[in-house]
């Protein structure tokens, strides 16, 4: 399987397949609905001018507005958004909320760019899609190297000819409307699910041994909560390479560290791992919260996990999916693992259109249902025909997509 696209699409079928999904529903659900390309010249602060590639794929809207991150990378193309914006699709249908998917972003590396050349790009992309995206179209929100800053960006520049609208974006700085809890959301979605696998194992948190591959906004987060319910983070990593401690990391001060610009691998105490060894260390849960496909045929064998929960998008290929299946490896899929970011996006949303506030326990109860029926709905499933937690997954989340077309028509 070559890329991103074919891998999204694989786990399409193989669920369409055991649904006996009709030929002409398996293809509107297969492909996007509409892909975006625009190109982006920007001068840049030495006066060069740049020319960039942007993207938004809106792949379904069937349940409702488009909704998925905008990345800014340089991996991204049309393929890897065509696939991101399908896997929107499945997740805001798994978790139940109204939504359809999309996925968007801009082809380059934030690290080269300065502050006010990345407002410029992400002011200049906005103008570009401001057509094909509005709070009851299109409603971007954070992803991979983009924040509520980007967001504020979009939704001022967005707001220049459409009027006042904090809904066309989520992941909003609080003082812009954005929602308690939102930044966070993703990581605590992770450790929701995470607590609900622990429970089937009748397993306590406290003392559970957790391996996290990435210490971003998601990682961290999954890793601060863990670490405040007394789970064991025995190791992390970040770009630069792992920290390995047996006895469990002191999380925050991991965090202070790499706050201050620091890369882990500096870190002065505790041993250093190459992302290899870390991915191969025995613990109860890995998380991999970084890029896409980290887990591959070449090092799924080397897996020592009981269990995988997946906090990034598409981190294991379909062969070590197989593979992880084979082993006994319980596979928690994307679509309902990191499902945290976009359900308190709904929450933002919802508040936004109604210019009304709710408070941050609220938000968290609400999302703590959310993430647990999710996960119950798909462990049923699951175990009722056999079959792995991302197949039944995307069965689940086909039904509800499959109905709302065949209701509402061609
Ligand atoms: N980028 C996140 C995701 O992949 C959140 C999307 C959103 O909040 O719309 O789920």
């Amino acid at each position: 399987m070559s890329g991103i696209l074919d891998q999204t699409l694989h786990y399409f079928n193989k669920a369409a397949d055991i649904m006996g999904l009709s030929d002409h529903i398996r293809e509107m659900l297969a492909s996007p609905y509409k892909s975006i390309v625009v190109q982006l010249p920007i001068e840049m602060d030495d006066g060069e001018i740049k020319v960039f590639t942007g993207y938004r794929v809106q792949h379904n809207k069937k349940r409702g507005p488009m909704k998925g991150g905008l990345r800014f990378h340089p991996s991204v193309d049309l393929n890897h958004c065509k696939s991101l914006s399908s896997l929107m699709t499945w997740k805001t249908a798994l978790i139940d909320i109204p939504f359809g998917g999309a996925k968007g972003g801009i082809n380059c590396d934030p690290k080269e760019l300065s502050e006010s050349e990345l407002e410029r790009i992400t002011r200049k992309f906005t103008n570009a899609i401001a057509s094909d995206i509005g709070p009851l179209k299109d409603i971007p929100a954070p992803d991979v190297n983009t924040n509520a800053q980007v967001m504020a960006w979009i939704m001022d520049e967005y707001s220049k000819s459409a009027g006042y609208a904090p809904g066309v974006v989520t992941g909003k700085p609080l003082d812009l409307h954005g929602s308690q809890g939102r930044e966070a959301a993703t990581g605590r979605g992770v450790v929701f699910i995470c607590e609900s696998l622990l429970e089937d194992w009748e397993q306590p948190v406290e003392g559970t041994k957790v391996v996290i591959q990435g210490f971003g906004n998601v990682g961290h987060w999954a890793a601060k909560i863990l670490y405040d319910k007394d789970a064991k983070i025995i190791a992390v990593s970040d770009v630069s390479g792992g920290v390995y401690c047996e006895d469990g990391l002191d999380i925050p001060a991991l965090y202070d560290f790499v706050g201050e610009g620091c890369l882990l691998k500096n870190y002065p105490d505790y041993d250093k791992i190459s992302n290899a060894e870390l991915l191969a260390l025995k613990c109860d849960i890995l998380i991999p919260a970084a890029m896409g496909r980290a887990i591959h045929k070449e090092n799924v064998n080397s897996l020592q996990c009981r269990a995988i929960v997946e906090a990034a998008n598409s981190p294991i290929t379909p062969e070590a999916d197989d593979i992880c299946f084979e082993k006994g490896i319980t596979v928690i899929p994307d679509i309902l693992a990191n499902a945290g970011g976009v359900t308190v996006s709904y929450f933002e949303w919802t508040q936004n259109i109604q210019q009304f506030n709710w408070g941050e326990e609220e938000i968290n109860t609400r999302l703590k249902l959310k993430m647990r029926k999710g996960y119950q709905t798909v462990t049923k499933v699951a175990k009722k025909h056999n079959i792995d937690m991302r197949t039944a997954a995307f069965i689940i989340s086909i039904g509800r997509v499959g109905k709302a077309t065949v209701l509402t028509g061609i």
